[in-house]
């Protein structure tokens, strides 16, 4: 499988941003894994201009509807429309900010489906739900209520981001990580059959260039979703080497 270093830069960067983006383009004109930025809405059709043909651009969010009286929202249309690939579905923040539950996070991530849009869709439990044991319980309930039935490998990433270890400098230890991830492909192939042995599953929370590489060796880690440092080319470009590199 191709793996995919993913870049969430949240309510983050002007026009003036975009100069990033073409430095990432000039710095991997062929990058032996997949990249992906998910500006703010404002900034996906001009980046998705500046990206070039060797890195995707996607939205952070839509809406599961079409089209229709949603003030604020945009539709996963309106994604595909403006030169996004992908959408960031059910990211902690929309949960908690905006009350999603798997379902909503579910509907969203239907609607990119049925657009030919590639779902990247967010787990992972808080610290109380790691301090009484439940992780495995939670991500699995997570994964079970939002992952849709239509997904495959090639329509559908599943994120594992600890919500304690976003934007934190926190991370689990590699172990509980590989125990997160095995349970997850282990849930995904008992539901889906062999072809979620290559849904990619992504590693999300502080994941920086130094510690990339032993993350990246880790069971059932096809790349990373990476909040902070994605917002510079320098420090996404080191994460993207240490992808390419496992
Ligand atoms: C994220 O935004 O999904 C994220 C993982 O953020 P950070 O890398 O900053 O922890």
């Amino acid at each position: 499988m191709r793996k995919l270093a993913a870049g969430n830069w949240k309510m983050n960067g002007l026009g003036d941003g975009l100069g990033e983006i073409t430095a990432l383009a000039a710095a991997f004109p062929s990058p032996n894994c997949d990249v992906l930025i998910c500006p703010p809405a404002t900034l996906l059709s001009r980046m998705s201009d500046a990206a070039g043909s060797a890195i995707a651009t996607g939205a952070q969010d839509c809406h599961a509807k079409t089209s229709g009286a949603h003030t604020g929202d945009i539709s996963a249309q309106m994604v595909r429309d403006a030169g996004g690939a992908y959408v960031i579905v059910g990211h902690s923040e929309r949960r908690t900010d905006h009350d999603e539950t798997d379902a909503i996070v579910r509907a969203k991530a239907e609607a990119a489906l049925s657009t030919d849009l590639i779902a990247v869709v967010c787990v992972g439990e808080t610290l109380t739900d790691r301090e009484a044991g439940q992780t495995l319980d939670v991500v699995g309930t997570q994964v079970a209520g939002s992952v849709p039935d239509g997904a495959t490998a090639a329509n559908t990433v599943v994120a594992y981001e600890p919500v304690w270890a976003i934007g934190t400098g926190k991370v689990p230890t590699l172990e509980e990580i590989g125990e997160v991830h095995d349970d997850i492909r282990a849930r995904l192939v008992a539901r889906f059959g062999d072809d979620a042995k290559n849904i990619r599953l992504l590693y999300g929370g502080s994941v920086k260039a130094s510690n990339a590489n032993e993350i990246f060796a880790v069971s059932n880690v096809d790349g990373a979703l990476v909040g902070g440092a994605s917002l510079k080319a320098s420090d996404f470009g080191g994460i993207i080497t240490a992808l390419e590199a496992s």
